[in-house]
């Protein structure tokens, strides 16, 4: 079948929003409240005439004590299915403890990653990328999933890692 990316990252950081953002139309459920969306959900996306599997993953009510292990847990499961994964950090925020967490289980599992730096809606928050080369994953790819900033460029390097 088609190749599946999974993406992954803890809650809040805007997956669905990005998932959103690259199907072109408003399929995954997008909230204010973390921990929504159902533990996995699958679309079919296209991209430069290119078909794919894209798995938006969440689902949970995120506590803070055991956030790391749960994230980091669901990244692994989603790694399974996966040919290749799309990992998404909050730029305004950094690389928070959860998100190196799942840095180490992607990077451990020698699966392509796409690093998502989100959540940079303008140019004066592009600054915040550059420290997320210290997650060890290669390039940060700037995107704002909110307004499609930055997401064709993304999309170019999903579909090279894919
Ligand atoms: P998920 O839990 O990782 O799936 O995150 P969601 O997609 O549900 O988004 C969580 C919150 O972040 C929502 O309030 C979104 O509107 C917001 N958000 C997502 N992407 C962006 C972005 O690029 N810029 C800004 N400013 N907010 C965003
Ligand atoms: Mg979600």
């Amino acid at each position: 079948g088609q190749p599946v990316l999974a993406v992954v990252g803890r809650p809040n950081v805007g997956k669905s929003t990005l998932v959103n953002r690259i199907l072109g139309r408003r399929a995954a459920v997008v909230e204010d409240v973390p921990g929504v969306t159902r533990d996995r959900v699958a679309y079919d996306a296209t991209w430069s005439g290119r078909r794919f599997t894209l798995v938006d993953t969440g689902g949970w009510e995120p506590d803070a004590k055991g956030l790391a292990a749960r994230v980091s847990a669901q990244a692994q499961s989603a790694l399974a299915t996966a040919d290749a994964v799309l990992f998404v950090v909050d730029a305004t925020v950094g690389a928070t403890d959860a998100d190196e967490a799942v840095a180490r289980v992607l990077h451990r599992s020698g699966r392509p990653v796409v690093l998502a730096a989100n959540k940079v809606d303008d140019q004066r928050l592009e600054a915040d990328t550059a420290a997320l080369w210290g997650l060890g994953l290669g390039e940060p790819y700037p995107v704002s999933a909110l307004h499609g900033r930055g997401s064709g460029d993304l999309l170019d390097a999903v579909l090279a890692a894919l």
